[in-house]
């Protein structure tokens, strides 16, 4: 069946500030790398226009006021509004935020319903992913949280959903969103909460009350490579897919984890990153995949490129096209192969240790009660 792509040119009027490390335009950059490759245009993908969502979506999750928060916010009303997490710093409050947060949030949701309407089984939003928004609360680059708004849209049609998080930072605000919830399986790997922000996702938080067991964390040691990453990856989601059996995957892919990302201290490259997105591909029902944290632009560009490749059962070729040379190294892209050397990670014996503790701690106390 097919897969989506959503895109659109709008996105551009919209801007976090310079010294702001979210960078919109590394959408546009992982756009122009995947249509200088052509896989843009194959026989069985779907190039979608993103479109707002409507402010009653939105409400299906956020609070009234908080939205009016945003809003005022956005029209250049307030500039801080530290009740609801907006203001100078990570959570800005810039023109058009709201406009924004509803066409990045918007794609998703065209891509939630492209899947529930059986018209594409696998579909990328890139400017979706934006995991850590509370219900009345801006947190972490985030205003507007569009993995559960896709997720209650899926729920609401009485689907299973497993959300999967691989972002360097902890999936907070979509785990705090179903704690208690038995339909909803989360399911994070992270950079260890007590090295980076926001600071949850310990082993122990598994859930509460009929959720119990329904929230899975794998925080990772920083220098965490390929080889400990996919040695814990491989050890819990086929047993988590085979147990909870979803009917549909919504995957942040979140790549501040890949090396010399500026904010985190992972240590991933292309490849292992890839790895994971073809075993979704495969083996989940129905993907929705949503983009998420990566502050090195032009590395998000390789990284999504090769995603996006994966979903649809292509390979770039290695060399990259000779028109994104430049504005991949402009943009802070290392080296000029797509895909990378094997590479060490620091510590590896540490983190190899500390995956398999956690991971034998998962398979003692969790996976059991899975049903
Ligand atoms: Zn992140």
């Amino acid at each position: 069946m097919r897969t989506a792509f959503l895109y659109t040119e709008n996105y551009f009027a919209y801007d976090y500030g310079q010294s702001h490390p979210m960078k919109i335009e590394r959408l546009r950059l992982t756009h122009d790398l995947c249509k200088a490759y052509g896989i843009l245009d194959l026989p069985e993908a779907e190039l979608i226009e993103s479109k707002p969502a409507t402010e009653s979506e939105i409400l299906r999750f956020h609070g009234a006021d908080y939205v009016d928060a945003l809003k005022k916010g956005s029209r250049g009303e307030t500039e801080w509004d530290f009740a609801h997490g907006l203001g100078p710093g990570d959570n800005p409050v810039f023109p058009g935020l709201w406009e924004w947060s509803l066409l990045s949030t918007g794609a998703t949701l065209q891509g939630a319903h492209r899947i529930s309407e059986g018209k594409a089984r696998v579909v990328f939003n890139i400017a979706g992913g934006l995991h850590h928004a509370g219900a009345n609360r801006a947190s972490g680059f985030c205003y507007v949280n569009d993995p559960v708004l896709a997720i209650l849209h899926f729920v609401e049609q009485g689907k299973r959903a497993l959300y999967l998080d691989i972002d360097a930072h902890h999936g907070d605000g979509v785990q705090w969103a179903f704690y208690d919830d038995p339909r909803v399986l989360t399911v994070s790997f992270h950079q260890d909460g007590r090295t980076l922000f926001p600071g949850t996702g310990g082993l122990a938080e598994t859930g509460k009350g009929d959720g119990t067991c329904y929230a899975v964390n794998v925080p990772m040691l920083p220098g965490t490579d390929d080889h400990v990453f996919w040695n814990g990856f491989e050890s819990v989601m086929p047993p988590l897919m085979e147990a909870f059996r979803p009917d549909v995957v919504v995957a942040q892919l979140g790549v501040d984890s890949l090396l010399e990302d500026p904010l985190a201290a992972l240590e991933l490259t292309t490849h292992g990153f890839t790895r994971a997105v073809s075993f979704l591909t495969e083996e989940a029902p129905a993907l929705l995949a949503l983009g998420g944290g990566g502050y090195n632009p032009g590395n998000v560009a390789r990284a999504w490129t090769l995603a996006w490749a994966a979903m649809n059962g292509v390979e770039p070729a290695d060399e990259l096209p000779d028109e994104m040379k430049g504005p991949l190294a402009a943009q802070g892209a290392t080296g000029t192969r797509l895909r990378d050397e094997e590479h060490a990670g620091t510590n590896r014996d540490t983190c190899l240790e500390y995956m398999r503790r956690s991971v034998g701690y998962l398979e003692e106390h969790v996976f059991p009660k899975i049903l």
